[in-house]
């Protein structure tokens, strides 16, 4: 009879009384325009950055990110502010560059059922353990989400973050409907940690803070925000972003949030 053989699974189980904050602006638009976003998350005490570099826009003439460039900002805000840095990478070409310049990869909704994306990503960081935010579609399920993480881990790098933005519904009002009910059903049926990110679904600022307080009530292990230094200027999801001074109030309010429930931001 052969022998049973069961992956080792290194960075799993990671959940911790932590909740990360993955807090930045949509896209990089300049070195100023992300050193003061940095600037403000590092003040906070906060430990990752996100920016996008390369932009999953609906329409072709959109501002489609600065690219290689936008990763230099950021690798520079990130060791000048001591800030870890998580960007989308939208296509297996670009997965090694992305890699060398930032601490996470983000899979964005757009690329949910990209499998050849998913396993370059997975080749590209089996070394390296970087961290994976894989952002479930539009209309995926959670039972295709979970199955296709296996892309990414079959290579072994477990190091992986499930990451809610919302889905589509025939509800209008908000941008996506947030389906916070993935961080319990998640949670029961893998160790992977769940991130919410409130910015998508809300589509417009003031509902962010609702969303980022029922995502930790609901026991999520971190949570995405978007902020920029002046929204109203924004090259994309304008109306979403947080302002700086907004989101320091958002972040003292989670804090006191997370005390109550034994858990700390970070
Ligand atoms: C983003 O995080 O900026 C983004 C494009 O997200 P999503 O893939 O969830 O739309
Ligand atoms: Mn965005």
């Amino acid at each position: 009879m052969s022998e049973v053989k069961i992956a080792p699974i290194p960075d799993l189980g990671q959940r911790t009384d932590e909740i990360t904050i993955y807090a930045g602006p949509c896209s990089v638009e300049s070195a100023e325009q992300f050193d003061e976003v940095a600037e403000c998350i590092a003040d906070l005490g906060l430990t990752w950055i996100r920016g996008g570099a390369f932009k999953p826009r609906t329409n072709p003439h959109s501002f489609q990110g600065l690219g290689e460039e936008a990763l230099k900002i950021m690798k520079s805000a990130g060791d000048r502010y001591n800030l870890k840095t998580l960007t989308e990478v939208m296509d297996s070409a670009h997965c090694q560059l992305v890699a060398d310049y930032v601490d996470g990869l983000q899979v964005g909704a757009r690329n949910f059922q990209n499998f050849s994306l998913l396993k370059k990503i997975g080749e590209v960081t089996a070394d390296t353990h970087q961290m994976v935010l894989y952002k479930r579609g539009f209309a995926g399920t959670i039972a295709e989400w979970l199955a296709a993480t296996d892309y990414i881990t079959d290579h072994g790098n477990t190091n992986v973050v499930l990451c809610e933005r919302g889905i589509r519904t025939f509800e209008t009002a908000t941008r996506f409907t947030l389906d916070i009910a993935a961080v319990p059903v998640i949670h029961k049926q893998s160790l992977y940690p769940v991130c919410i990110d409130v910015s998508h679904p809300a589509g417009q600022r003031d509902l962010v803070p609702s969303l980022a307080k029922a995502a930790v009530a609901a026991g999520a292990d971190s949570l995405m925000i978007e902020v920029h230094p002046n929204p109203p200027v924004a090259l994309s999801d304008g109306p979403q972003q947080l302002t700086p001074a907004q989101f320091r109030e958002l972040v003292a309010e989670l804090r006191e949030l997370a005390a109550v429930l034994g858990k700390k931001i970070v």
